[in-house]
């Protein structure tokens, strides 16, 4: 069972992002305090706390700096409409794994969340395969047929991606989102170049261009 502390204060926000998060089978605990959230995940197991800036009793990041002051690593996703190129830094300064930025789509937030947990079911399998391809999670490689390729940390994000959504077309938005998370300019032709690596490892029919979509594992 996967357990998360949403830490929101906004009604409006922890309920739609509370019931998109269980109706994907995660188990959510709500709380709209800053201290009661420090105060949960000190006493509770957590696998992700996703976490407001703006916060009453205490602030998402003074929160953020108090956990990781501790030793902990519970991953953390801060959610937050302010989107200054301070508050950025300042959150990966006090060691959150990801950032995100209101307003958000759920698809997006699950994108996010899903890259930091892993349900029990996927973390067991070693290994992800479509056709030919097939993706050793352990030793982060790929074998094409008969032959190996060593991948790097984005390509490897990349194709992981893909097997995870067999047959589905992702746009470059998804895989912007899901590989290179808060660290992007949506306007970067980085996704295309990625496809250029992978396809030159996998074969160049390996990845669909889908005109105006997106990208298809073929
Ligand atoms: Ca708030």
């Amino acid at each position: 069972m996967t357990h998360i502390l949403l830490a929101e204060d906004s009604a409006r926000i922890a309920a739609f992002v509370t019931k998109g998060l269980r109706a994907n089978g995660y188990t959510v605990t709500h709380t709209a305090d800053g201290i009661e959230a420090l105060d949960l995940v000190q006493t509770q197991d957590f696998d992700l706390l996703i976490l407001d800036i703006g916060l009453p009793g205490m602030d998402g990041f003074e929160v953020l700096n108090t956990l990781r002051g501790t030793g902990s690593e519970l991953p953390i996703l801060i959610l937050t409409a302010r989107d200054s190129v301070q508050d950025r830094v300042a959150g990966l300064d006090g060691g959150a794994d990801d950032y995100m930025a209101k307003p958000f789509s759920f698809d997006e937030l699950l994108a996010r969340v899903r890259r930091r947990i892993r349900t029990p079911a996927e973390s067991t399998s070693s290994s992800l395969s479509s056709g030919e391809i097939r993706l050793d999670l352990m030793t982060r490689r790929v074998i094409v047929g008969e032959v190996e390729h060593e991948l790097t940390s984005r390509e490897f994000s990349m194709l992981e991606m893909f097997l995870r959504h067999p047959g589905q077309v992702l746009s470059r938005e998804q895989l912007l989102n899901g590989v290179w998370g808060f660290d992007y300019d949506p306007g970067s032709n980085v996704v295309d170049v990625y496809v250029r690596y992978l396809r030159k490892k996998l074969g160049d029919d390996a990845i669909q261009t889908m005109r105006g979509m997106g990208y298809r594992l073929a």
